[in-house]
Formats: C-alpha cells, structure tokens, sequence
C-alpha cells in the first residue's frame, strides 16, 4: 500500500503492465525501502507512465531518454534507490544507443524494460523485439525485420546483473526485482509482458504454454543454473559463466528461460571509480551541495547564459 498511488491507474484491461507493476511496488515496500529514498524514471510508452503509478519520486522523460536521465540523478545522489523503466520501442530503438553506454558505465541502479514486442501506446507497431516474419493483428505484412536479443545486448554492453521475469509470475518477478535493486552495479531485467490489446500471437495463453500442455516460461534456479561470477574471478570460469549465460539466453521458443541469468561481481561500480578520483564524492555528492552564498543568493554565475539570450 505504500507505493500506491491515489489516482487509478489507466492501462488495458488485462495487460501485463500490472502484474509487473504491483510487483515493483511490493518489491521497494518489502526492501524496506521508504518512497522518498526511491525515484522511479520511465520513458514513453505504456510503461512509461510507470512512475505516476508509483508513490515514490519520479519523472516521466523523454523518448529514449530514460538512462541518462536516471544515470544523472543517481550519480548527482548515490544514496538513491534508482529504478528506470520503459518499453522495449524505447530502450531498444530510440534509446539503443543509451542501452550500451549505460552499461560501460556499470552505475548503481536498475533498468526494467517491459517487453510487449509492440509499440502499444501507438497502436501496435512492431517494436525492436519483435521476431522475424511475425504479423500481429495490427500488422499489414509480417514483420520483415529481425529482432534485437536484449539479454545478450546486456551481457556484450557490460550490464554486471541481467535477468528476466515474467509479467503474470508476481511471486516470482518481486524477488528479481529486489534482486536486481540490491545488486551493487546496473542491472538489467526484462520482463516478457504480454499486450492483450496488440499482441495476439505471444499472449498469456502462449507463454502459459497451452498449446504444449506445459508451461513455456521456466525458472532457471529452480533447474540449479548458477549466474554468479565471483569477484577476482579467472578467465576460464568468466569464459564458461559467459558460454552457459548465452546459452540461456538464446533459448527461445517451446521452453524460455527466466530468473537470474547474470551475476558479475568482478567488474566495480562507475561510483567506486569516481570515489577514487574525487574521495569526497560519496559523503559530498552534487545533490547535497549548498549552492547558496551567505546572503541565501546562489553562488551559479548564469550571466554568460543570459547574455548569450540578450537580443
Ligand atoms: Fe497494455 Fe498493450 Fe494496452 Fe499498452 S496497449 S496498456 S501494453 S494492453
Ligand atoms: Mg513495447
């Protein structure tokens, strides 16, 4: 009940954006997390009005735009929980570009990317997740490209956690997400998230498996596959978490493989290389500096800025 908001929340009847959703929510409350030490940054689309819905700070950004939004407010206050949110048209199109130089980067905070394989908010166009040859309801043809592999575009950009829930699997999905908050560094979860309204092939009824008579999404942890690198790890056990993480996540199809799939702690965070250069950044960071003189006034020199405007 703490993080839910006052106002009702307006997606499609069904869609999957509730179960992931109430399960952000669950996740900060049982954290122990309190809302204003959360900020909730979310791109466009569906997913993107995410942080209206959520009762802690947050911003809805820009198309594509939610990364260095979230990096930047991390950075300026690493005490911060940061959660960025979006949708796959928008972290993985747009926002490609941000996608990979976030993970260089490796700052403490977690991208959710709800993948519906369409641009729902816009009527159901095929979005970069979409495979090869599919044609939903909203499309004239099949689709005729191919689609981006998030996980591995994770692993190969240097994301240090990556993991993948599924929208209906709340129980499921609230462990990942305190997971993936808690892990020192940027981790990523996709969350398979099916559009009732869009998306009539990949439905809830397709990942439930019922034309199989099994379920196609699995949890991998509950098959015993271990996803950490130990911190100091050698090249040889780094090379074979590596092979076995591709292997999962190139698996598609009669059986989809989700929970943790990545756990690198070799790599250290972008705060932990900053902390080196500047020792005062942790106990000192931007967003606690007093910018004011002794008069309350601030101590920002804007008259370049304005004289740039003068007419
Ligand atoms: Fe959900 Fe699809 Fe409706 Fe968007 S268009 S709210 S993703 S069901
Ligand atoms: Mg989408």
């Amino acid at each position: 009940k703490l993080y839910r908001p006052p106002h009702p929340v307006d997606w499609c009847p069904g869609c999957g954006d509730f179960g992931i959703l109430s399960s952000l929510q669950r996740a900060l409350a049982e954290l122990g997390l309190l809302p204003h030490q959360v900020a909730v940054f979310g791109g466009i689309g569906c997913s993107g009005k995410a942080p209206y819905y959520v009762s802690s700070y947050g911003v809805h950004t820009l198309h594509g735009r939610v990364l260095p939004y979230a990096q930047g407010a991390k950075l300026a206050n690493p005490e911060l929980t940061v959660v960025a949110v979006g949708g796959d048209g928008d972290g993985l199109g747009i926002g490609a570009a941000h996608f990979v130089n976030a993970g260089r980067r490796n700052i403490d905070m977690t991208y959710i990317l709800f993948n519906n394989e369409v641009y729902g908010l816009t009527k159901g166009q095929a979005a970069p997740t979409m495979p090869l040859g599919m044609q939903t309801k909203a499309l004239p043809e099949p689709n005729m490209q191919n689609k981006i592999n998030s996980l591995m575009l994770a692993l190969t950009s240097g994301f240090t956690w990556i993991g993948r829930g599924y929208a209906y699997n709340v129980k499921q999905l609230v462990k990942l997400m305190q997971e993936a908050i808690q892990h020192p560094g940027l981790s990523y979860l996709e969350v398979l998230q099916p559009c009732p309204t869009y998306n009539n092939i990949h439905t809830k009824e397709w990942y439930n498996g019922e034309d199989l008579g099994h379920p196609r999404v699995y949890d991998v942890q509950e098959e015993g596959y271990d996803p950490v690198i130990p911190e100091g790890a050698d090249e040889e056990t780094i090379n074979a978490k590596m092979l076995a993480f591709m292997q999962k996540a190139n698996e598609w199809g009669d059986r989809i493989p989700t929970g943790i799939l990545l756990q690198n702690r070799a790599i250290p965070t972008y705060e932990e290389r900053i902390s080196q250069k500047i020792p005062s950044y942790r106990s000192n960071p931007p967003a606690v500096r007093d910018v004011r003189d002794e008069n309350g006034y601030s101590q920002v020199d804007l008259s370049p800025f304005y004289e740039e405007l003068a007419i």
